[in-house]
């Protein structure tokens, strides 16, 4: 999973949603502050580098990335 090729922000999925590498850096009103793909349900990678994201299959997205489809991981 870790040679999953990288998603990009100009990937029209991507676009639709938002998606950015650096969550921190993002001017959507929808982001929270701390919110990342590490603490996304969807995300199923390590806390750095880059890992897969259910919505974007066959891609890796930025750990430290987010998208509007933010969901906050179950406890
Ligand atoms: Fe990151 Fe979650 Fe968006 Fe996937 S759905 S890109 S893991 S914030």
């Amino acid at each position: 999973a870790a040679d999953l090729p990288a998603l990009s922000e100009s990937d029209p999925t991507a676009k639709a949603l938002g998606y950015v590498e650096d969550a921190t850096k993002t001017a959507n009103a929808k982001h929270k502050a701390g919110d990342d793909c590490t603490n996304c349900q969807f995300y199923t990678g390590g806390p750095t580098g880059r890992g897969p994201c259910q919505l974007f299959p066959g891609k890796s997205v930025n750990a430290k990335g987010w998208c509007v489809s933010h969901t906050p991981k179950k406890a």
